[in-house]
């Protein structure tokens, strides 16, 4: 199952793309991840998208399109992908989909998780990251996967603030970005729903990022479940 996976930052995007990973066995491709990846080990790709990531803005697309198309052909993507923070605009949603259709495969769903821009901002602020797995999600803000004191809630781990989360300016930049309809993700996020009028596929999943992680978690276990895919 090929699934892209949409939420403004602070939707909870994460906590339940970990979860789709573990239950449908497929990577979970973040391609902020990646970036953070690369910074901490000081590639050359890290450092060119350095300054972007630190004032929120968009990694080129003559960098950023390589790299996940060429991180789709991983052995790892044979049964499927869970793609998370990509695309972003409409220009990757449509080089995604031209690179896929040469070949000869589809994006199967399309998941979005709706969420006011106050409440986003308000979630990023709290959210903490895990040393030791990206995919362990903390956040002060957010009382069901509140941090053990200062410790990762799931494995005890030392848990650091993301640069960019603290500073209000990035945040604000990064919503315009996902909340912009015309040219930004909102408006990848239509090009694939006018993809499924025209195909019927990807199937669409809607989901109100609002409520508490398990309700959003259970909608969404139920959802993909009545999709008859592979
Ligand atoms: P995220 O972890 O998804 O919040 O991404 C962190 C930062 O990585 C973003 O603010 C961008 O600077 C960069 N980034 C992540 N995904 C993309 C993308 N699809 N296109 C361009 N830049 C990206």
């Amino acid at each position: 199952m090929n699934i892209v996976f949409f939420g403004p930052n602070g939707s909870g995007k994460g906590t339940q793309g970990a979860i789709i990973k573990e239950r449908y066995k497929i990577p979970h491709i973040e391609t902020g991840v990646i970036f953070r990846d690369n910074i901490s080990q000081g590639t050359e790709l890290g450092e060119k998208a350095k300054a972007y990531i630190d004032r929120g803005a968009l990694v080129p697309d003559e960098i950023t399109i390589p790299m996940v198309l060429n991180r789709l052909k991983g052995e790892d993507c044979t049964n499927g992908w869970l793609l998370d923070g990509f695309p972003r605009n409409v220009r990757q949603a449509v080089r995604l989909n031209e690179a896929l259709t040469r070949e000869g495969i589809d994006v199967d769903v399309c998941i979005e998780i709706t969420l006011k821009r106050e409440t986003a901002k308000k979630r990023i602020m709290g959210r903490r990251l895990c040393l030791n797995d990206n995919n362990h999600p903390n956040n002060i803000n957010i009382e069901a996967i509140k941090p053990n004191g200062d410790r990762c809630r799931i494995c005890g781990g030392e848990l650091k603030k993301r640069d960019d989360d603290q500073d209000e300016a990035a945040i604000d930049q990064r919503h315009d970005i996902y909340y912009d309809s015309k040219n930004g993700t909102r408006a990848a996020i239509q090009y694939f729903k006018d993809l499924s009028d025209k195909r019927g596929i990807p199937a669409i999943v809607e989901l109100d990022g609002g409520r508490s992680v398990e309700e959003v978690t259970k909608e969404l276990i139920e959802k993909l479940g009545k999709l008859s895919l592979k």
